[in-house]
């Protein structure tokens, strides 16, 4: 059934249109017959005819009506305008001034969404919980990827969300009254699951601050790059991207830029906790390959004569040992000193 209005207020929320219409001019004949349509009528004409019979086939606007009715008129205003919620929103604060301003805010947001989150999801949340649950409210149709980082979870860290219990893509748009779960990368059960971590053998590009990480993840013989300068997010998130390196970082802005596909946020502190951390997530265990890789610059060590190193190390060193390997690269020499056994102990460690 029509809504009523007289044609004094209709005319005059004609005018009002054509002067706040969005997207600069619309003629008055249009703008009648959108808010013609905007009140269930088929056109202009059709509400000068019907309105007439006020009382029998129309409803009369109320305020209460208009309050009841914000959200519906919100998504048909911009429906018939083909505009934007938000200006939709601000378009009927101005055909409604009295009735609206007072009690519904511009600013409010018109529609809700529950959203809870799993397991690893919540270091995100300052919470410990194995499951938190909040309410979320917008404008428009967000994508369910800048909802969730919006409640504060990179984008990388996630597995795999359903929306009313249907998998979804990061794309997906939410609206209102959804119930979304999201769960933690890696999530393979899902028939639609997020990157968690480059095919074949992985390459780890780590921020400046990882230095000591990077330490470790070269003596377990993992392709790791990380340069002692700051290269900077921009940089850092176009190389991940375009190479497939997993990133890791303890910056979660980072991990919310867009064209990043594989990374994760480090949680721990230490180094060697961090590399324990890695070793867990992406189920590194059986794939070390210690003192294959040189500490400082990332280069392959690969055997060398003992008697091709005598110049370059102290007498001492090259009395005691037999074995000794240099980088291909920076043409550091290693041999299998004080050091050797700590390593060994840290790295099995990290296995168990
Ligand atoms: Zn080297």
């Amino acid at each position: 059934m029509p809504f009523y209005l007289s044609k004094k207020v209709f005319k005059q929320q004609t005018k009002t249109l054509v002067a706040h219409w969005p997207f600069g001019a619309i003629k008055t004949t249009h703008a009648r017959n959108l808010l013609g349509q905007f009140y269930g009528y088929k056109d202009d004409h059709d509400f000068q005819k019907t309105s007439i019979n006020h009382g029998i086939r129309t409803i009369p606007v109320t305020q209460e009506l208009v309050l009841a009715n914000y959200v519906n008129w919100v998504k048909k205003l911009a429906d018939l305008g083909s505009m934007n919620q938000i200006q939709a929103k601000k378009l009927l604060h101005q055909l409604w001034p009295g009735y609206l301003s007072n009690h519904i805010s511009l600013h409010e947001k018109l529609y809700q969404a529950t959203l809870r989150f799993h397991g690893n999801c919540n270091n995100f949340l300052n919470n410990n919980s194995e499951i938190s649950e909040l309410v979320y409210r917008f404008d428009d149709r967000p994508s369910i990827k800048d909802t969730i980082e919006a409640c504060g979870i990179p984008h990388p860290e996630i597995g795999a969300i359903t929306i009313n219990n249907q998998w979804v893509e990061f794309g997906h748009q939410l609206q209102n009254g959804d119930r979304v779960e999201v769960y933690p990368n890696p999530h393979k059960d899902a028939s639609i699951s997020m990157p968690y971590k480059p095919s074949g053998e992985l390459t780890f590009l780590l921020d400046v601050h990882l230095k000591g990480l990077a330490r470790y993840l070269r003596l377990a013989g993992f392709n790791c790059l990380h340069n002692d300068r700051d290269l900077g997010d921009e940089l850092l998130a176009e190389i991940s991207s375009n190479q497939d390196y997993l990133l890791l970082t303890r910056d979660i802005g980072l991990l919310k830029r867009g064209n990043i596909k594989y990374a994760r946020w480090i949680r721990n502190q230490l180094p060697q906790a961090q590399f324990k951390e890695i070793v867990d997530h992406y189920q590194l265990r059986d794939e070390f390959k210690p003192f294959t890789r040189c500490v400082k610059c990332n280069g392959t060590i690969h055997q060398i004569q003992k008697s091709s190193v005598r110049a370059m190390l102290p007498e001492d060193i090259f009395d005691r040992f037999t074995e000794f390997k240099q980088c291909s690269d920076c043409k550091q020499i290693y041999w299998k000193g004080s050091h050797f056994e700590k390593i060994q102990k840290i790295l099995d460690e990290a296995r168990q």
